[in-house]
């Protein structure tokens, strides 16, 4: 099964007006390197603004609400992020599922509402070190992943980022044997879940991707590419995993 690499920035709370030839950058990079599918998720606010300058690359958001409108002060539902001008959102970030508590119904929730807008959707899933420690990783997450994938889930809107909680911004990540055990668990999930669509579904390794180790990520069996933090924020940083995923 050849599935395309996806390489993924998510900017968090970083990008101002000032970043955009960043992503004109990190736009050309992606028109160089047709072979990756290459995106970036920015704030809200600059989702207009990244997509005029975006060039091979997409924009996403970084999460949506479930509901569509409502009494939901500062949140943005899935049919604005669409119309300000994104194709693709993160859901499940472990940021917000620590910092808003997010739990995995409100995940599954967020990814159906995104794919209803046609939205093509990054579903994070990933253990805290305290798991990791107690050798317990595996059934956390495939528990944690079972619980939030929605009804429907198809390869062809959805992805799943692996991203353990210990290696996010940390410039620490598992061995390689640690990330293909857990990539060919989550495939083996998925194939159980939804068949054999689950055999095409693209599971992205995240936590402190870079241009050192980009490469040796990659190249790990069922590792399809990468949601990357920090070094997505600069074409410097950024292009070399972009140009990593497409060797
Ligand atoms: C992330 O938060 O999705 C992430 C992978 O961050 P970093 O690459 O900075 O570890």
């Amino acid at each position: 099964m050849t599935r395309r690499k996806l390489v993924v920035g998510n900017w968090k709370m970083n990008g101002l007006r000032a970043h955009l030839p960043q992503v004109a950058a990190i736009g050309a990079e992606a028109s160089a390197h047709g072979a990756v599918e290459v995106g970036l998720c920015v704030p809200a606010t600059l989702i207009g603004m990244a997509n005029e300058a975006r060039g091979g690359a997409f924009i996403g958001g970084q999460d949506c609400h479930v509901k569509a409108t409502g009494a939901h002060t500062g949140c943005l539902s899935a049919e604005m992020l669409r119309e300000a001008g994104a194709t693709w959102v993160i859901v499940g970030h472990s940021e917000r599922r620590a910092d808003q508590g997010e739990t995995d119904a409100d995940v599954a929730g967020k990814a159906l509402a995104g794919h209803a807008q046609g939205l093509k959707v990054i579903l994070c899933v990933g253990e805290s070190l305290e798991i990791r420690d107690s050798g317990e990783a595996v059934p956390f997450v495939l528990a944690q992943l079972e619980a939030s994938l929605p009804e429907g889930a198809a390869a062809q809107w959805l992805s799943i980022a692996y991203e353990p909680v210990w290696c996010i911004g940390t410039g620490r990540i598992p061995t390689m044997e640690q990330i293909a055990e857990m990539h060919s668990a989550i495939r083996g999930a998925l194939v159980k879940r939804i068949g054999e669509d689950g055999n095409a579904m693209r599971i992205l390794y995240g936590g402190s991707v870079n241009a050192a180790n980009a490469a040796e990520v990659f190249a790990v069996a069922d590792v399809d590419g990468g949601l990357v933090g920090g070094a997505s924020l600069k074409v410097d940083s950024f292009g070399p995993i972009i140009e990593a995923a497409a060797a």
